[in-house]
């Protein structure tokens, strides 16, 4: 079925949000937990990366066993790089959504610019 998609669409999630004490719109998004979550995240994925980095490094150098002693150190190394960098990535991008949950749920996620006044959504 075609849509001809002439009415204006909305995100379902971005309904306007306001004071529940002064009504206001001027508010701040704290973030917090994202922003914690993401670092942890990263530190915590990069050490896993790094536990695994033996394991990429065994596997580069297997790797680059067919291409003789020098495959063997180029293959190490790539597979120790990527496994640290992977670690690391996933790690930020897994604790930052871990982190925008909590900050939906669990904390008082919005300021109030007007009245200072914090609330969670
Ligand atoms: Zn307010």
């Amino acid at each position: 079925m075609q849509n001809t998609n002439d009415s204006p669409s909305f995100d379902n999630n971005n309904e306007p949000i306001s004071c529940p004490c002064c009504k206001s719109r001027r508010l701040k998004k704290l973030n917090y937990g994202k922003r914690t979550g993401g670092t942890i995240g990263t530190i915590a994925g990069a050490v896993a990366g790094g536990a695994s980095l033996i394991g990429g490094a065994e596997l580069g150098a297997t790797v680059g066993l067919v291409s003789g002693p020098f495959g063997i150190v180029i293959g190490g190394f790539a597979g120790a790089l990527m496994g640290a960098l992977l670690g690391g990535a996933t790690g930020c991008s897994v604790g930052s959504k871990l982190g925008a949950v909590i900050d939906d749920r669990i904390l008082d996620n919005f300021q109030c610019l007007d009245c200072k006044y914090t609330f969670s959504q």
